[in-house]
């Protein structure tokens, strides 16, 4: 991962999505819902309401599923 820590690395309800070459880019599944989180936050990000803590492997295995 080539960018800096955020909140975002640690919450249940982000999805990397890598690009065809090799760009990285996170998505925020709550904006699918809730029109007060954009799609791709700025990162870092360093507080967000949204956040929810989450169990899931590091952000580089999302992006192998
Ligand atoms: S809810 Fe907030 S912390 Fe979680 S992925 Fe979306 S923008 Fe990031």
């Amino acid at each position: 991962m080539h960018r800096p820590p955020s909140l975002c690395d640690a919450c249940r309800h982000r999805k990397i999505i890598r690009s065809g070459r090799g760009s990285e880019f996170l998505f925020c599944l709550r904006s699918k819902d809730d029109p007060r989180f954009p799609k791709y936050p700025p990162l870092p990000l360093a507080s967000c309401p949204g956040f929810e803590p989450g169990d899931r492997p590091a952000p580089e295995d999302d992006a192998a599923r």
